[in-house]
């Protein structure tokens, strides 16, 4: 994929005046036949990159006199050498963004200070009409493991001021770092109060696991114009919702994000081509279509704009020697949920090894990524719980329990001697969880830990109440499971370093009102291992948990004696 300042120079549209660098004087005009030259240069994939209207159809738009960043700016997928920057122009957010017709042209600068004193890369991007004149650049020629400021423009308007940041070198030695990860984020159902408090965390970048976006209607505490989003300008104004919320803004302007998704951001429980409803499949493959175009507008990602409704987006991002980050797509290839969906006890759909949840394809990037990678830690980033979590009789049709032979084939990656330290982290069931993955589900007593496996709770998406404590009781009565809280919203946290993993389990007093305090409900640290040796002993925890920091009602942190279900619990992650 093209990276260079050159593809983003100035395609048609007005030429904007020229900042002043720091340093070096002012940055070359890079003129019309040089950009087609370099575009000529990269064949395929710069075409691909911008809207098949691009080259042809350039018109100067009317000049934009609302103020158009109204949905903030964000950074994404960094790598040692380069990040994706993003904004979109929508002076009119919730009503398809409000930009005349017509692309636009968007200047940005990147600078080694907050000031802009030092700017060490700048030049123009296309705001293409066609992708809703959202703004992706990948600037290249960075510093690895060095933080940066970013803000776009337009005549008259500039952004807010972004940070962001590069990798470490490929390979490099790497003392420490911190991630975050956060997921379901019903807007309508709460504040983001709980992406305040993750802004003002000290990370490097941060996950997002699905449900960014809710396409369904439901207005509890805010409210959530239109009814289910559907088509193309549906989603877009449901992205400009949430986009538009400062809270969010402030966790995008703070570190870089690697985002993936869920089924929320399509409809609920979809798998591959099927609906929720089992819509007639061309008709859910346009809409399927439209809601992965509207992600991709309004995420930093590197990948060319989706044409149809295939978009590939499992990638993973490394960092040095210390760890890699797979990020997988739980949604576009999985088999359709076994006996009828639900959390049902299991039938004979759970016994067909055929069944997937990440494709052939994925499935074997995975395996040959997590076997070549060198790295002290291999971090899953992905939207669904993996270990097992039977609720009684019942499970999770919609969770790796419900693809048991898929997940098999994923604890015998785990198991490998060459893939060191798995960690897997999930979200989707709004609650929070700690447990070990084992080689052996069958045998909890006398199966190997082959990895771990971290739960973050929503941000601000329901829990039943009436389920809170139920769940707390069984899961945590688990063998395997660690830590089980229901009752909270929040966040989590992750300190790496070359000898362990430390979670914390971040998590606010309310989603109800405005604003609210934060604190640690759980912190969790596991050792890691040199390569070739189990995740740990036998069975068992394999570090002593630190225990709650606060107090924690709900927080179900040691065995309890299950419960038998007498009704079948109802619960939509
Ligand atoms: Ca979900
Ligand atoms: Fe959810």
């Amino acid at each position: 994929m093209p990276a260079s300042n050159r593809r983003d120079a100035g395609v048609g549209g007005p030429q904007p005046t020229r900042r002043r660098r720091g340093g070096d004087g002012w940055s070359p005009r890079v003129d019309r036949r040089h950009f087609l030259l370099s575009t000529a240069a990269v064949a395929a994939a710069a075409v691909a990159w911008r809207p098949a209207t691009s080259l042809a159809g350039i018109t100067a738009a009317r000049a934009i006199t609302d103020p158009p960043f109204t949905l903030g700016v964000g950074s994404g997928d960094p790598l040692p050498d380069r990040v994706v920057l993003w904004t979109r122009l929508a002076p009119d957010p919730l009503e398809g963004g409000g930009m005349a017709p017509g692309d636009v042209t968007v200047d940005w600068e990147v600078a080694a200070d907050e000031g802009f004193a030092r700017v060490v890369r700048s030049g123009s991007a296309t705001a293409p009409a066609a992708f809703a004149h959202s703004v992706h650049v990948d600037v290249d020629g960075l510093e690895p493991d060095t933080w940066y400021w970013y803000r776009f423009s337009v005549p008259g308007f500039s952004s807010p001021v972004g940070r962001t940041r590069t990798t470490p070198a490929n390979g490099s030695a790497v003392a420490r770092m911190a991630f975050g990860f956060a997921s379901c984020q019903n807007y309508g159902n709460g504040y983001y109060t709980s992406h305040t408090h993750l802004a003002a965390e000290p990370l490097d970048v941060c996950f997002h696991l699905g449900d960014y976006i809710y396409e369904s209607t439901g207005s509890r505490i805010r409210p959530v114009p239109g009814g289910e989003a559907q088509d193309l300008l549906g989603y877009r104004n449901r992205y400009a919702l949430y986009r538009s919320d400062t809270e969010l803004q402030a966790a995008h302007h703070a570190f870089p994000w690697v985002v993936t998704w869920d089924d929320h951001e399509v409809d609920n429980n979809y798998a591959d081509l099927i609906s929720e409803n089992n819509d007639p499949i061309e008709a859910f493959r346009t809409r399927r279509a439209e809601a992965y175009q509207a992600w991709w507008e309004h995420q930093a990602v590197r990948m060319p704009p989706p044409v149809g409704a295939d978009l590939p987006i499992y990638r993973s991002t490394p960092w040095g020697q210390l760890g890699t980050f797979y990020a997988l797509d739980t949604r576009q290839y999985r088999a359709n949920q076994g006996c009828g969906d639900g959390i049902v006890e299991p039938c004979a759909d759970n016994d067909d090894p055929t069944r997937t949840m990440l494709g052939d394809a994925q499935e074997a990037w995975l395996d040959g990524a997590m076997r070549s990678s060198d790295t002290t830690w291999n971090v899953v980033a992905q939207s669904v719980v993996m270990g097992s979590t039977p609720l009684g009789p019942f499970i999770n049709q919609d969770q790796w329990d419900g693809y048991p032979f898929a997940r098999q084939r994923m604890m015998d990656l785990f198991a490998r001697p060459e893939v060191r330290n798995p960690l897997v982290l999930s979200g989707d069931i709004h609650a929070s969880g700690a447990g070990h993955l084992l080689a052996d589900w069958d045998d909890p007593d006398g199966s190997p830990i082959i990895g771990h496996e971290v739960v973050g709770t929503s941000i601000s998406s329901s829990f039943p109440a009436e389920l809170v404590d139920i769940f707390g009781d069984l899961v945590s009565a688990l063998p395997w499971a660690v830590y089980a809280n229901a009752r909270h919203r929040g966040y989590v946290t992750v300190e790496l370093t070359p000898e362990s993993a430390t979670t914390r389990w971040r998590v606010v007093d309310t989603i109800d009102e405005p604003t609210s305090a934060v604190r640690t409900d759980f912190e969790w640290t596991i050792d890691a291992v040199a390569a070739g040796e189990p995740a740990s002993p036998g069975s068992g925890p394999s570090s002593a948990p630190a225990g709650p920091t606060g107090p924690s009602p709900s927080g179900a942190q040691r065995p309890a004696p299950a419960q038998p279900v007498r009704t079948q619990p109802r619960f939509t992650g």
